[in-house]
């Protein structure tokens, strides 16, 4: 008998490196020496004297007996000679890293499957976000195929139930491998977990059992809709592959500006020119509002910090349908030049505001009615 090596120095590990790091060298050496990846004359000796070694090292059982007694304490036990020449019977080269590591996620389940979420845009003038409107989109989708009715066999043929798995769309799949024999359940490889295979598929999906089509969808869009809003529409997404729930439609909103109006939550925001008579003075305005027209009353002393309020002519609430307010703010207009007479009337004006007359208040209220027609 050839001495052995030993197999700490195998896997290049020190002589108490903990499990997962006997578990990293291992899978590190496997690999370098895999026969599938490595064709020196020797890679295929050292492979099994990697895999013998980690047979060992990984047990913990085993590995106290080769730590006391060396290789004469493992011999001739499970896993001896005929495991180590077995690699021949793995499949591929990942197939050995799964099942000795049991890649759990790689084990999914095949239930039926939602569709995929599409999404459109819509651009909404402002008034009709304001209160709601419908639309005509185009989407691209997929959806059942309209031939074979999602089945995805030509017409008068039917799938065929799995030769492999007799319809049940998994195998129990055993191997023999160096740790013993493993046993799992895995999607059968010849139907892909389906259960029955399409020997005749329809020409029109060729046995995809979807196909990619345009509609024109009717949707109503809720008042109050802002940019930056989606509005979900139930099952209106792709068709789901197999048998499950359609997914959504999620129209993305934008909304155009408008030419007076701003949007701050519910309410709208207009700023009103007023001139500086009507603000020292008091009038009433008209101001636009949605609808139309709304008549507002500006104070005599309306500063230009001033702000009104008409409650309820904002926009709705897009779930209350609360309606916001309509928030005015003035916009003092000061005369940009002045012809002579209106000069002469705005000295005056200035004189009257100087503190030592008396009586002032009525003459510059009569002054600015002069102004004001003046001006106006
Ligand atoms: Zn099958
Ligand atoms: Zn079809």
């Amino acid at each position: 008998m050839t001495s052995k090596r030993d197999y700490y120095d195998v896997l290049g590990v020190p002589r108490n490196a903990p499990e997962d790091e006997i578990r990293r060298a291992y899978r590190r050496k496997a690999m370098d020496y895999h026969p599938d990846r490595n064709k020196r004359p020797d890679a295929e000796q050292q492979f099994k004297e990697v895999n013998e070694a980690y047979h060992v090292l990984a047990d913990a059982e085993k590995r106290t007996q080769y730590d006391r007694f060396g290789h004469a304490g493992v011999n001739g036990q499970a896993g001896g000679a005929r495991g180590f020449d077995g690699y021949d019977g793995f499949g591929g080269f990942g197939d050995i890293f799964d099942s000795f590591f049991g890649d759990v996620s790689g084990r999914r389940r095949r239930g039926p499957q939602r569709g995929r979420d599409i999404e459109a845009k819509v651009v909404l003038p402002f008034e009709e976000a304001a209160f709601g409107t419908e639309r005509e989109v185009e989407v691209n989708r997929i959806e059942r195929c309209s031939q074979c009715n999602g089945s995805g066999t030509a017409p008068g043929s039917v799938p065929e139930t799995c030769h492999t798995c007799r319809g049940m769309g998994q195998v129990r799949q055993s191997q023999h491998t160096v740790f013993g024999n493993f046993s799992q359940v895995a999607e059968c490889p010849g139907c892909k977990g389906r259960g029955t295979n399409i020997t005749h598929p329809c020409s029109n999906c060729h046995g995809h059992g979807t196909e990619r089509r345009k509609r024109r969808i009717a949707v109503k869009i809720p008042a109050g809709v802002e940019s930056g809003m989606q509005v979900r529409l139930s099952h209106e997404g792709d068709s789901s592959p197999n048998g499950g729930q359609a997914g959504n439609l999620y129209l993305s909103i934008t909304v155009d500006a408008h030419e007076f109006f701003q949007r701050e939550g519910d309410d709208l925001l207009y700023e009103l020119p007023v001139s500086f008579t009507q603000a020292v003075l008091g009038t009433e305005l008209e101001v636009p509002s949605l609808e139309g027209t709304e008549n507002l009353k500006i104070p005599a002393g309306t500063q230009p910090t001033s702000r009104f309020r008409i409650r309820g002519k904002g926009i709705p609430h897009v779930n209350s349908g609360r309606r916001g307010d309509l928030l005015v703010s003035v916009k003092l207009e000061v005369p940009t030049s002045a012809d002579a007479e209106q000069r002469k009337l705005l000295e005056e004006l200035a004189r009257l505001y100087s503190p030592a007359e008396e009586d002032v208040a009525g003459k510059q209220k009569g002054l600015f009615d002069k102004i004001k027609d003046v001006f106006d």
